[in-house]
């Protein structure tokens, strides 16, 4: 009889940082009622993949789910698959700390009475030099997608066979994940699973088809979690999957000691298809859709697509510098840490990916998820010796001025105003300067109303296929930045100027410095910094800023001189970008000499203070991003203005204290 050999995988998992109750939540709508539905079905085996912060989580919240999935591996109904504990991308952290992340996962799947010998590769991303790693740390297998194989030019029909691939004499096996199946479960009544499957069923016995995605996705997905449980389409799925005799249900170790790999295939760095679009810098993010659309409106698509790529995943540390320089950091302490298993086990922490790219979900713009990198990070380097260095943490060839002492790091960018683009607290591992900018995203301009297909469509849409348009209120209050926002970044500004058109980025800079290079001496504790530049009215005015930044205990105190070769009536201002995003703030124009920032959820207490009298600007950074369940339009710090009117030169500092 024609079969089909079915391998059924889900991949579980709450980025490090996330909320209680989104934990919580996702616990009551996904994770406990699938296992509690598997329970009930003896004959159905899943292949699962649970990351380690969600473990930590169940373990520490809900013992007794550990219970549960340890009986269900007993049974057999459960094969575990590993990946880097507190997931990463692999292909993004250094050999020696994948080896040390895929340990403790299998170290953790062990405890549940599985030795774990497959990985579920993180949000797919491959790269060939990871079978090196894989293979030192026991791996047999790894679940990638099909669209790796079609990259690589196999075609859809060669891809229901999992292959070997090879790199530096090493090799793995490799399974393709059924895009079809993707967008089918759970999101399709299960009879059209169902006939699907049985649609690859032929007279080859080693014929499989793999499916394995986010188990968020039954429950936690909008519209779900009723769909799934309260319809009853997992039960019937589990019923109907189990008794069906064309399909043959199997995990991947069985399957491996049924039958051989096809062959040898050598795949591209890739990920998923949607990934393709999503690391792709916006402006070329639009073209690839436009193109994707195109093909498709011309019927095109399905016969081409395997030629159709866009970005990879590592371009998203240039597609958001915040990102990369957060990875960067996190990569420079990794390197110095190995040795100390306490000062390890944070970087290992500071790795969990979510925050370091952006897709469906939030990610790098939840200002949670950064806190968390970065709180990982300080925490990290606050076991190493305080340490004042010149070097290129981010590697763009320009070098960036570490100053440290036993309370704070700040990392400044000579290059790039001189400002501070990293503030951290070791006292409260905070950095006070994670604030990203506000950026056009490709899918700011995304059609209207949803697309007539879906409205055909039975079953519950997919996320991916939710259109959607920006809300009035939230139109008007958006703004793109053209800066990199950081802290003492300097301005001259007409002293006619309103903070509104300051915040809606609709004023006219009349310096040259927010994003100039700046000389610098750096001597003991001290940085000096100047830059020669103008104000550039009718005719240019040279002008120079010099600031001269230095370490306290609590804080930094900013000494600053500006002068003018000519009298010129300007307001010169200081902005500081401040990591506030627990308090909602609203702007604001004030007069004072100090004042306080208090973010009790967030970077807690702080005092700025400053010698001369200065009007003060100060105003919400909220940037628009996309989320699975609409737009989101999120704070992601203040923004702090002091403005002091100039006509030839003034003096003055500014002094920054933690509370
Ligand atoms: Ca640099």
């Amino acid at each position: 009889m024609e079969k089909i050999n079915f391998i059924f995988g889900i991949h579980n998992h709450q980025p490090l940082g996330n909320f209680g109750w989104v934990f919580e939540e996702a616990y009551n709508r996904s994770y406990r009622p699938f296992m509690e539905i598997l329970e009930e079905f003896p004959q159905m085996k899943v292949n699962l993949h649970f990351s380690g912060p969600l473990l930590e989580w169940i373990e520490e919240n809900r013992p007794e789910y550990i219970d549960l999935l340890r009986s269900l591996v007993r049974r057999g109904q459960l094969e575990i698959v590993v990946a880097g504990f507190y997931e990463p991308v692999l292909a993004a952290i250094p050999k020696e700390d994948r080896i040390a992340q895929i340990e403790m996962l299998k170290e953790y799947a062990r405890k549940l009475g599985f030795e774990a010998k497959g990985v579920w590769l993180t949000e797919r991303v491959w790269q060939p030099e990871l079978v090196k790693s894989l293979k030192e740390v026991g791996i047999e297998y790894v679940v990638v997608d099909d669209y790796h194989f079609m990259s690589a030019g196999l075609s859809k029909e060669e891809l229901f066979w999992p292959y070997y691939t090879e790199d530096g004499g090493e090799v793995v096996t490799v399974f393709p994940i059924d895009e079809k199946l993707r967008y089918l479960i759970p999101f399709r009544p299960v009879e059209k699973v169902i006939e699907y499957l049985e649609g690859l069923a032929d007279n080859d016995p080693s014929k499989v088809a793999v499916f394995h995605d986010d188990g968020e996705k039954f429950g936690v997905w909008p519209g779900t979690h009723e769909w799934v449980y309260e319809k009853g389409w997992l039960r019937k799925f589990f019923d109907e999957i189990t008794s069906n005799e064309k399909i043959n249900l199997m995990t991947y170790t069985e399957y491996l000691g049924k039958f051989t790999p096809r062959g040898l295939v050598y795949l591209p760095i890739a990920s998923y298809f949607e990934m393709s679009e999503w690391s792709l810098p916006a402006k070329q993010a639009k073209l690839f859709v436009e193109f994707v659309e195109q093909l498709k409106e011309e019927g095109k698509f399905e016969k081409y697509r395997v030629f159709v790529r866009g970005g990879i995943w590592k371009n998203f540390f240039f597609k958001y510098p915040e990102s990369n320089f957060m990875h960067k950091r996190m990569l420079m302490i990794s390197k110095v840490v190995r040795e100390n298993p306490e000062a390890r086990h944070y970087i290992l922490k500071a790795q969990c990916n979510d925050a370091y790219w952006h897709g469906v979900f939030g990610g790098v713009y939840l200002p949670h998820l950064r806190r968390t990198v970065w709180e990982n990070i300080i925490k990290a380097q606050s076991y190493l010796n305080p340490e004042n260095k010149v070097l290129d943490i981010d590697f763009d060839g320009r070098k960036e001025i570490m100053l440290e002492n036993d309370n704070f790091i700040a990392t400044l960018k000579p290059h790039y105003g001189g400002s501070i683009f990293e503030l951290s607290s070791k006292k409260k591992a905070v950095n006070y300067n994670d604030v990203l900018p506000r950026r056009w995203e490709h899918y700011h301009e995304a059609p209207e109303a949803t697309t007539p297909e879906e409205k055909n469509k039975e079953g519950v849409a997919s996320i991916h296929e939710l259109g959607k348009a920006i809300p009035e209120e939230i139109k008007k209050e958006l703004a793109y930045d053209w800066q990199l926002r950081a802290i003492l970044q300097d301005h001259f500004i007409k002293p006619e100027e309103t903070l509104d058109n300051y915040r809606l980025v609709k004023y006219h800079e009349f310096g040259d410095f927010v994003n100039q290079p700046y000389e610098y001496i750096l001597k003991g504790n001290k940085v000096k910094l100047w830059r020669n530049g103008g104000i550039y009215g009718k005719e240019k005015i040279p002008a120079t800023v010099e600031k001269e930044i230095e370490l306290s205990e609590e804080g930094f105190v900013a000494h600053y001189r500006v002068s003018l070769e000519k009298p010129f009536k300007i307001l010169f201002g200081v902005e500081l970008n401040l990591a506030v995003h627990g308090v909602m703030e609203t702007p604001g124009n004030f007069e004072e000499k100090e004042f306080e920032v208090n973010d009790p959820y967030g970077v807690g207490r702080v005092k700025i203070e400053t010698d001369k009298q200065a009007k003060i600007w100060k105003f919400p950074i909220k940037t628009l991003s996309q989320s699975e369940a609409g737009w989101d339009f999120i704070q992601q710090g203040v923004s702090y203005t002091l403005l002091f009117p100039i006509e030839k030169e003034i003096k003055f500092k500014i002094k920054f204290k933690e509370l």
